[in-house]
Protein backbone atom coordinates (compact mmCIF):
# COMPACT_ATOMS: atom_id res chain seq x y z
CA UNK A 1 0.00 0.00 0.00
CA UNK A 2 1.19 3.29 -0.77
CA UNK A 3 0.79 6.81 0.61
CA UNK A 4 -2.20 8.45 0.59
CA UNK A 5 -4.36 11.82 1.27
CA UNK A 6 -7.43 10.54 1.80
CA UNK A 7 -8.46 6.75 2.76
CA UNK A 8 -7.87 4.63 -0.09
CA UNK A 9 -11.38 2.56 -1.28
CA UNK A 10 -12.06 -0.66 0.05
CA UNK A 11 -10.15 0.09 3.34
CA UNK A 12 -12.55 -0.04 6.10
CA UNK A 13 -10.45 -2.26 8.38
CA UNK A 14 -6.62 -2.48 9.80
CA UNK A 15 -4.74 -4.03 12.34
CA UNK A 16 -3.06 -1.38 13.84
CA UNK A 17 -3.27 2.36 13.24
CA UNK A 18 -0.31 4.38 14.10
CA UNK A 19 -1.10 8.23 14.96
CA UNK A 20 1.85 10.28 13.51
CA UNK A 21 4.43 9.22 10.59
CA UNK A 22 7.27 11.03 12.42
CA UNK A 23 10.83 9.19 13.31
CA UNK A 24 9.31 6.86 16.11
CA UNK A 25 5.72 5.75 14.43
CA UNK A 26 7.84 5.04 10.67
CA UNK A 27 10.08 2.74 12.43
CA UNK A 28 7.46 1.29 14.25
CA UNK A 29 5.31 0.36 11.35
CA UNK A 30 8.41 -1.05 9.56
CA UNK A 31 9.00 -3.16 12.52
CA UNK A 32 5.71 -4.39 12.74
CA UNK A 33 5.49 -4.79 8.90
CA UNK A 34 8.59 -6.80 8.85
CA UNK A 35 8.07 -9.25 11.90
CA UNK A 36 4.47 -9.96 10.78
CA UNK A 37 4.11 -8.99 6.72
CA UNK A 38 0.28 -9.99 7.00
CA UNK A 39 -0.56 -7.17 8.94
CA UNK A 40 -2.35 -4.19 7.70
CA UNK A 41 -0.90 -1.28 9.58
CA UNK A 42 -2.55 2.27 8.71
CA UNK A 43 -0.21 5.39 9.50
CA UNK A 44 -1.98 8.23 10.05
CA UNK A 45 0.78 11.63 9.35
CA UNK A 46 -0.43 15.17 9.75
CA UNK A 47 1.55 16.96 7.61
CA UNK A 48 2.25 16.33 3.94
CA UNK A 49 4.55 14.32 2.08
CA UNK A 50 8.38 14.62 2.78
CA UNK A 51 9.25 14.64 -1.04
CA UNK A 52 10.33 18.67 -0.80
CA UNK A 53 13.78 19.98 -2.08
CA UNK A 54 14.64 21.18 1.44
CA UNK A 55 14.86 17.94 2.86
CA UNK A 56 16.25 15.80 -0.09
CA UNK A 57 19.32 18.40 -0.47
CA UNK A 58 20.74 18.37 3.34
CA UNK A 59 22.68 22.13 2.59
CA UNK A 60 18.91 23.00 2.68
CA UNK A 61 17.72 22.27 5.79
CA UNK A 62 17.96 25.55 7.43
CA UNK A 63 15.30 26.11 4.56
CA UNK A 64 12.98 24.29 7.27
CA UNK A 65 13.85 25.91 10.30
CA UNK A 66 11.91 29.56 8.72
CA UNK A 67 9.10 30.02 10.09
CA UNK A 68 6.89 29.87 7.92
CA UNK A 69 8.29 26.35 6.35
CA UNK A 70 5.18 23.51 6.56
CA UNK A 71 8.23 20.98 6.87
CA UNK A 72 8.43 22.07 10.89
CA UNK A 73 5.34 22.35 13.54
CA UNK A 74 6.92 25.87 15.62
CA UNK A 75 5.81 25.50 18.96
CA UNK A 76 5.40 27.87 20.99
CA UNK A 77 6.56 28.03 24.67
CA UNK A 78 5.08 29.72 27.70
CA UNK A 79 7.02 32.83 28.85
CA UNK A 80 9.79 32.09 31.01
CA UNK A 81 11.00 34.80 33.46
CA UNK A 82 14.83 32.98 33.27
CA UNK A 83 14.23 34.63 29.58
CA UNK A 84 13.34 37.88 30.30
CA UNK A 85 9.79 36.89 29.86
CA UNK A 86 10.13 35.71 26.09
CA UNK A 87 8.32 32.65 24.55
CA UNK A 88 10.71 30.62 22.74
CA UNK A 89 9.71 28.71 18.79
CA UNK A 90 10.40 24.68 19.18
CA UNK A 91 10.67 23.51 15.56
CA UNK A 92 9.76 19.99 15.56
CA UNK A 93 9.17 17.83 12.30
CA UNK A 94 6.13 18.07 10.94
CA UNK A 95 5.96 16.00 7.34
CA UNK A 96 5.87 12.68 6.97
CA UNK A 97 9.35 11.16 8.52
CA UNK A 98 8.88 13.92 11.38
CA UNK A 99 12.12 15.16 12.68
CA UNK A 100 14.45 12.70 10.93
CA UNK A 101 13.15 14.50 7.56
CA UNK A 102 14.14 17.97 8.99
CA UNK A 103 16.97 17.46 11.42
CA UNK A 104 20.39 18.35 11.41
CA UNK A 105 21.25 14.21 10.88
CA UNK A 106 23.69 15.06 14.41
CA UNK A 107 24.53 12.11 16.51
CA UNK A 108 25.13 12.64 20.29
CA UNK A 109 24.71 10.56 22.98
CA UNK A 110 22.55 11.74 25.94
CA UNK A 111 24.23 11.72 29.16
CA UNK A 112 24.02 9.07 31.76
CA UNK A 113 22.27 11.15 34.35
CA UNK A 114 19.49 12.04 32.01
CA UNK A 115 18.26 8.06 31.52
CA UNK A 116 19.11 7.58 34.88
CA UNK A 117 16.71 10.78 36.10
CA UNK A 118 14.00 8.46 34.43
CA UNK A 119 13.90 6.14 37.53
CA UNK A 120 12.39 3.91 35.43
CA UNK A 121 13.31 0.26 35.55
CA UNK A 122 14.50 -0.97 32.50
CA UNK A 123 15.93 2.66 30.85
CA UNK A 124 18.35 3.14 32.91
CA UNK A 125 22.19 4.46 31.54
CA UNK A 126 23.11 1.05 31.89
CA UNK A 127 19.93 -0.73 30.46
CA UNK A 128 20.20 1.75 27.43
CA UNK A 129 23.98 1.40 26.82
CA UNK A 130 23.59 -1.66 24.43
CA UNK A 131 21.19 -0.39 22.17
CA UNK A 132 22.98 3.55 22.22
CA UNK A 133 25.79 1.21 21.29
CA UNK A 134 23.88 -0.69 18.17
CA UNK A 135 22.84 2.33 16.89
CA UNK A 136 26.83 3.70 16.17
CA UNK A 137 28.16 0.56 15.41
CA UNK A 138 28.14 1.13 11.86
CA UNK A 139 30.18 4.60 10.79
CA UNK A 140 30.66 7.07 13.66
CA UNK A 141 34.09 6.05 15.63
CA UNK A 142 33.82 8.52 17.55
CA UNK A 143 31.28 6.11 19.43
CA UNK A 144 33.83 4.00 20.39
CA UNK A 145 35.94 6.00 22.62
CA UNK A 146 32.41 6.32 25.25
CA UNK A 147 31.36 4.44 27.86
C1 LIG B 1 15.07 21.12 13.20
C2 LIG B 1 15.48 19.89 14.01
C3 LIG B 1 16.81 19.51 14.05
C4 LIG B 1 17.18 18.37 14.77
N1 LIG B 1 18.49 17.95 14.73
C5 LIG B 1 18.82 16.76 15.31
C6 LIG B 1 20.12 16.21 15.15
O1 LIG B 1 20.97 16.76 14.47
N2 LIG B 1 20.40 15.05 15.79
C7 LIG B 1 19.45 14.36 16.52
O2 LIG B 1 19.77 13.30 17.05
N3 LIG B 1 18.20 14.85 16.66
C8 LIG B 1 17.86 16.01 16.06
N4 LIG B 1 16.58 16.48 16.16
C9 LIG B 1 15.65 15.76 17.02
C10 LIG B 1 15.06 14.50 16.38
O3 LIG B 1 14.84 14.67 14.99
C11 LIG B 1 13.74 14.21 17.11
O4 LIG B 1 14.03 14.01 18.50
C12 LIG B 1 13.03 12.98 16.61
O5 LIG B 1 12.85 13.03 15.21
C13 LIG B 1 11.68 12.88 17.34
O6 LIG B 1 11.02 11.73 16.91
P1 LIG B 1 9.53 11.48 17.37
O7 LIG B 1 9.08 10.21 16.70
O8 LIG B 1 9.45 11.57 18.85
O9 LIG B 1 8.69 12.73 16.83
P2 LIG B 1 8.57 13.29 15.36
O10 LIG B 1 9.60 12.71 14.45
O11 LIG B 1 8.47 14.77 15.47
O12 LIG B 1 7.16 12.68 14.88
C14 LIG B 1 5.93 13.20 15.24
C15 LIG B 1 5.04 13.16 13.96
O13 LIG B 1 3.69 13.36 14.34
C16 LIG B 1 3.09 14.20 13.38
N5 LIG B 1 1.92 14.80 14.01
C17 LIG B 1 1.88 15.78 14.95
N6 LIG B 1 0.62 16.03 15.29
C18 LIG B 1 -0.16 15.16 14.58
C19 LIG B 1 -1.55 14.92 14.51
N7 LIG B 1 -2.41 15.62 15.26
N8 LIG B 1 -2.00 13.96 13.67
C20 LIG B 1 -1.13 13.24 12.92
N9 LIG B 1 0.21 13.41 12.94
C21 LIG B 1 0.67 14.37 13.76
C22 LIG B 1 4.17 15.19 13.01
O14 LIG B 1 3.90 15.82 11.78
C23 LIG B 1 5.40 14.28 12.97
O15 LIG B 1 5.60 13.70 11.70
C24 LIG B 1 16.19 17.61 15.47
C25 LIG B 1 14.85 18.01 15.42
C26 LIG B 1 14.49 19.13 14.68
C27 LIG B 1 13.03 19.52 14.61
Amino acid sequence: MGIYTVLPDGLSEVDVIIAGGGTTGCVVAARLATADPGLCILVVEGGSNNDMPTIAVPALCPANLVPSSTANIFYKTNKEKQLGDRELLVASGGVLGGGSSTNLMMYSRAQRSDFDSWNTPGWSADDMLPYLRKVCTSSVNGCKRLR
